[in-house]
């Protein structure tokens, strides 16, 4: 057995070990501290360049817990992280010293079918929650990998695989348990605590830690779910775009250009080839379907098409391979146009990508999304068309990142001057004007002023932070 130890340690005086002992005690769930044998996988998230040692990490099995852990942190100063499901793309949920909040075994589901209304507790994943409501014929529109976590994908916004038909998963949700920085826990809703059910509902982890969330689902039997697999030339990626943004509001699309790699599907002779994996799904009525994917299917000659009908929950088989560790560096961008040189770029990139993982990713927006008012929650980007991401990627923890950011930022000063803000979810660490970048100025000071209320000494501020300082 290894036990992990960090080569420096907090320093005595920052804290008294009793404490700890005195938080352990008051738990329903446990207490992770460095000499456990858990704990070096208990400090593991997705991102594979995350190597940090915290003070401890609370591994919660309550909103009480949640509760206690937020007092001990506010009263000791000490650094406070929160962990969903680990996939922070800006390696937030994770930091030296910090005493960590762990939502990964609160993973309770209860699901009214008559209502359609499902509670699931803090840590629950997208694909936590796909299967048991597939079996009443229900689905809630979450992001498009399975292990992604509920509390920073939905505190973000959460842009999933129905937003055409159902908006955001934030629009989906009726409302929210959640423990503030003064440790009380709270019910954010439309009657209660207004603001702040308002403010998280966009506005990342700033304000508190939702420990529940209560949603509606939708009535999603079956959908047409599945791969296309097209050759990655200007006139497909156009094509695609153009269809997509404007197609009925049941196909929600992501487009991945991409080295060929090698999946079940794909002809061996298409490996390591730029193409275009377009990942549909439609919601509605499956002949319907099929004259709504036809388009998609017409743009050119498919190398390879995998779309058939099944539970919603089969749309994450198409995307399992984002479920293994790795790391990237990423920038990413809304657009209402793109222009042809933006593509070109794109191609070209790829055609030289960092690794065989490297990848553009592109969606379509529009439908649902854009029909909520900007100012109804805190994500506010309702009129955009497109997001155009950027991603290189590699899957070996001791591999140079260097050549793979090379990558990406040289693609990115390309195209970054046709951007439109950006998704507060698709952030890395990129300074605080990228963080404005994801509100409008209304926006933003408005998060502002509910987090002096909420958050006045920015206890959670290991998030993309909005500094109730100003
Ligand atoms: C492979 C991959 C695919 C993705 N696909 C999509 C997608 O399709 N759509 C999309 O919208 N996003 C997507 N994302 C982005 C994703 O939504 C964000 O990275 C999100 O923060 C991950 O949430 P998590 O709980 O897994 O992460 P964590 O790393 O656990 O948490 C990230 C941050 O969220 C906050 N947070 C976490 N839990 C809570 C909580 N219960 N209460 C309050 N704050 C909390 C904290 O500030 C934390 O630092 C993807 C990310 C990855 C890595």
């Amino acid at each position: 057995m290894t036990i992990a130890v960090r080569p420096t340690t907090i320093a005595g005086d920052l804290f008294d070990l009793r404490t700890l002992e005195a938080l352990r005690a008051q738990l329903d769930g446990d207490l992770i501290t460095p000499e456990r044998p858990e704990y070096d996988k208990a400090r593991q998230v997705q991102d594979i360049a995350v190597d940090r040692y915290p003070l401890a990490i609370v591994r919660a099995a309550s909103a009480r817990d949640v509760a206690a852990a937020v007092q001990v942190a506010a009263a000791h100063a000490l650094p406070l992280a929160v962990r969903g499901g680990g996939h922070s793309l800006a390696r937030l949920s994770m930091a030296d010293d910090a005493l960590v909040i762990d939502l990964s075994a609160m993973r309770g589901i209860s699901i009214d079918p008559e209502t359609r209304i499902a509670r699931v507790q803090g840590g629950v994943t997208s694909g936590d929650l796909a299967g048991p409501a597939g079996e009443h014929g229900l689905a809630l529109t979450t992001g498009d990998t399975a292990t992604v976590g509920f509390g920073g994908l939905a505190s973000g916004g959460g842009l999933g695989f129905m937003a055409r038909k159902y908006g955001m998963t934030i629009d989906n949700l009726l409302s929210a348990q959640v423990v503030t920085a003064a440790g009380e826990i709270v019910t954010a809703s439309p009657n209660e605590h207004p603001d702040l059910f308002w403010a998280i509902r966009g506005g990342g982890g700033n304000f508190g830690v939702i420990t529940e969330f209560t949603l509606r689902l939708a009535e999603v039997p079956q959908i047409l779910g599945g791969v296309l697999l097209l050759p990655a030339t200007r006139e497909v990626l156009r094509g695609y775009l153009e269809y997509t943004a404007t197609a009925p509001d049941e196909l929600s699309t992501i487009a991945n250009l991409m080295l060929g790699a090698p999946f079940p599907y794909t002809p061996e002779e298409w490996y390591g080839k730029p193409v275009v994996m377009v990942i549909v799904c439609w919601s509605g009525d499956l002949e319907a379907g099929e004259r709504a994917i036809a388009p998609l299917r017409a743009l050119a000659e498919p190398i390879a098409d995998t779309i058939a009908p099944g539970p919603y929950s089969s749309i994450y088989d198409w995307t399992a391979h984002q479920e293994v560790r790795h790391s990237f560096s990423l920038r990413s961008m809304y657009a209402n146009e793109l222009s042809d040189a933006a593509l070109d770029a794109a191609l070209e990139a790829i055609a030289n990508a960092s690794s065989p993982y490297s990848l553009i990713h592109l969606r379509g927006l529009g439908g649902a999304l854009n029909r909520v008012m900007p100012d109804a929650t805190a994500y506010a980007h309702r009129h955009q068309r497109y997001m155009y991401t950027i991603i290189g990627l590699w899957m070996d923890a001791d591999e140079d990142p260097e050549p793979h950011s090379a990558w990406t930022l040289s693609l990115w000063e390309k195209v970054r001057h046709e951007g439109d803000g950006v998704y507060v979810n698709f952030l890395q660490n990129e300074g605080p004007e990228r963080v404005r970048d994801a509100y409008p100025p209304a926006t933003y000071a408005r998060l502002r002023e509910i987090k002096r209320r909420y958050d006045p000494t920015n206890l959670f501020r290991l998030n993309q932070n909005i500094s109730p300082a100003g």
